[in-house]
């Protein structure tokens, strides 16, 4: 005869279940990730144009929402710059030994940075150099020396530093 439940028997019975499942998930994930990430990742690109829409919608009407992405995109970009700083030799100017990251940029040593920027976008420059694997001829340095570099082609700073070498040497 089968056992007749009560209604709180039975919504008790179904939340173990639903947490036996979610445990069992849990697990094969862990003994998995990376065909977890994979039927993730696919899952994602099969239902993109809805979930596209629907993050669309939100930014729209969910200030909340706006705010919290906001924060995200902004960490974000300041791990790709830690992370592209160091790849050129940590977070200081080469020119005059400036520290503070948020004074800090990359130069393109060479020249040519404007039109490379407009090739790439301007705000994907960390971007584009992790993807292409921090390719040479770039450096780290402040605003004010890159600017003077990009202006006139030297910066005092170096000149300063010829006279100390000259000093040194008489
Ligand atoms: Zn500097
Ligand atoms: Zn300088």
């Amino acid at each position: 005869m089968p056992k007749i439940l009560t209604p709180e028997q039975r919504e008790t019975s179904r939340l173990r279940r639903r947490q036996r499942e979610t445990e069992r998930q849990r697990c094969a994930r862990a003994a998995d990730p990376d065909r977890y990430r994979l039927v993730a990742k696919a899952s994602r690109d099969r239902h993109r144009p809805e979930l596209r829409a629907r993050k669309k919608q939100r930014w729209a009407h969910d200030p909340e929402y706006r705010r919290k992405q906001q924060a995200r995109r902004a960490r974000w970009l300041q791990h790709l710059r830690q992370e592209v700083f160091l790849a050129y030799g940590g977070p200081i100017c080469r020119c005059c030994g400036e520290e503070h990251e948020e004074l800090l940029c990359l130069d393109h040593i060479e020249g040519g940075g404007n039109a490379h920027r407009r090739e790439i976008g301007q705000a994907s420059l960390p971007q584009w150099l992790k993807a292409h694997g921090f390719p040479p001829g770039f450096r780290v340095l402040c605003f004010n020396c890159n600017n003077v570099w990009a202006q006139r082609g030297y910066c005092p700073h170096e000149v300063e530093l010829d006279d100390v070498v000259e000093r040194m040497v008489i």
